[in-house]
């Protein structure tokens, strides 16, 4: 058995990057190992397993690599949030506040059904601005969101007080 200890020993922080002040938590060690990913994906998935989920919203990029894994495990399928000018055909797009600056994301309008059951996953929270905009795109193509999962939770950021209070928001690690 490949307990949290082991796997979350293999998510790396390295600081200053992508800018300065800023500690990247970078999860491809953890990828990198087989029973580190399938126990970490495992852990992901674990409270969402009787939740009904249809569809995992997975937010580019780290959120395909375990938003396809954690869709697999939930036996559920798998819907990409995109950076803009990725999908073809009409999309919904939400942009957003950052640090600095703005960001955008898309969702193909025909990507998934209004009324379909969705599940929201990225890789870390921390502003909680990504997370968040995924959540208006599923809104506007009429999803019923039964929530988000993240692998990490960076506390002190504050990512939390930005997701609508009444949905769950699961996060597997957390760091203060
Ligand atoms: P935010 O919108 O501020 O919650 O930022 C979350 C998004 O930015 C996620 O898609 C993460 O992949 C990425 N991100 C933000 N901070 C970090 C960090 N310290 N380490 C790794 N990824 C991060």
């Amino acid at each position: 058995m490949y307990g949290q200890t082991e796997w979350a020993g293999l998510i790396r922080d390295v600081p200053d990057f992508p800018r300065p002040g800023i500690l990247f938590k970078d999860i491809t060690p953890m990828l990198a190992n087989a029973a580190a990913f399938a126990a970490a994906t495992g852990a992901l998935a674990e409270p969402w397993r009787d939740a009904g989920v249809q569809a995992v919203l997975g937010i580019e990029s780290r959120g395909f690599i375990l938003g396809a894994a954690l869709a697999r495990a939930l036996k559920s399928g798998f819907v990409p949030v995109r950076k803009p000018g990725k999908l073809p055909g009409s999309v919904l797009t939400v942009e957003y506040g950052l640090e600095y600056g703005k960001d955008t994301l898309q969702l193909r309008a025909d990507a998934v059904a209004p009324g379909t059951r969705v599940l929201i996953v990225d890789d870390v929270l921390a502003s909680g601005g990504t997370l968040h905009a995924a959540l208006s795109l599923a809104r506007q193509q009429g999803c019923d969101v039964l929530g988000a999962a993240v692998l990490i939770e960076l506390q002190s950021l504050g990512g939390r007080g930005r997701w609508q209070a009444d949905l769950p928001l699961t996060a597997t690690l957390r760091f203060p």
